[in-house]
């Protein structure tokens, strides 16, 4: 899921510090956007990796081949968003290339800055996600919004062929977006609690009991494994830019928060 320093990039896109942003959070005209309920997003890089015009841009630049370039997010609406992607053979987890997909993929989280990345986003039909919450990341959500979100930090997590459970029957609103359908939000109801297995990046069996926040960024993630997009299961209504996040609800809407039913 998107991050919110994508926005601070918007206003000082070639100055931004950590000092730029203290800035912002005094200002409040500038307060807005970056308080509202936006969380993280989710990333995806480029189908195999740089494109041909990408390449020959490198090669213009003098660059020459760019072995170490990122992959790019992939966008809705690459056929690699919309399928369900591939199981990783267990014997396959140890390999030079899924241990690199796995840092690629670590690197495009933090680089956007995201919380969580699933592997089609970086245009690889692979059942591999990553997530990770900062008290950084964190700290520039209000208190109120976070403390409702039951969001907290933990660290970085890699999750391969993962199954997820959902718990219980609680559910909540709130609203998300994805580094693959950039500069929208809209609101999405998630369980509050669910359970995941799945092997580490050393082909250990893992299990984690997630609630909360953390517990959306799980279902997110796995939705893009099965090449569902959270548009596909939005409120419609709600479905908005980031600007107009903190805009109010359209009549009929659900309230944020708990599910009250
Ligand atoms: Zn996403």
């Amino acid at each position: 899921m998107e991050s919110i320093q994508r926005l601070t990039h918007r206003f000082f896109p070639l100055t931004y510090t950590g000092k730029c942003l203290n800035t912002i959070s005094r200002t409040p005209l500038l307060i807005r956007p970056v308080s509202g309920p936006q969380q993280p997003v989710f990333i995806a890089p480029r189908r195999g990796h740089r494109s041909g015009l990408a390449a020959r841009a490198g090669w213009f630049l003098g660059k020459g081949e760019r072995k170490n370039a990122l992959p790019d997010i992939v966008k809705a609406g690459d056929p690699v968003l919309h399928e369900p992607a591939q199981e990783v053979g267990p014997e396959e987890i140890g390999s030079e290339r899924i241990q690199k997909i796995i840092d690629d993929m670590v690197k495009v989280m933090r680089k956007a800055p995201g919380v969580g990345l699933a592997a089609p986003q970086i245009g690889i039909p692979l059942r591999i996600i990553v997530l990770e919450d900062t008290r950084e990341y964190i700290s520039y959500a209000s208190k109120q919004e976070t403390t409702a979100q039951e969001r907290r930090p933990f660290d970085l997590l890699v999750m391969i062929n993962p199954k997820l459970k959902k718990k219980g029957n609680k559910t909540a609103f709130f609203f998300e977006g994805c580094l693959s359908v950039d500069g929208f939000r809209a609101v999405v109801e998630r369980h509050l609690e669910v359970e995941v297995t799945g092997f580490d990046r050393n082909g250990q069996e893992i299990k984690v009991d997630a609630s909360g926040w953390q517990a959306r960024i799980f279902q997110h993630e796995c939705d893009h494994l099965d090449g569902t997009l959270y548009v596909d299961k939005m409120v419609p209504r709600t479905f908005r830019t980031v600007d107009n996040l903190d805009l109010p609800l359209a009549l009929g809407c659900p309230k944020l928060g708990v599910r009250q039913s």
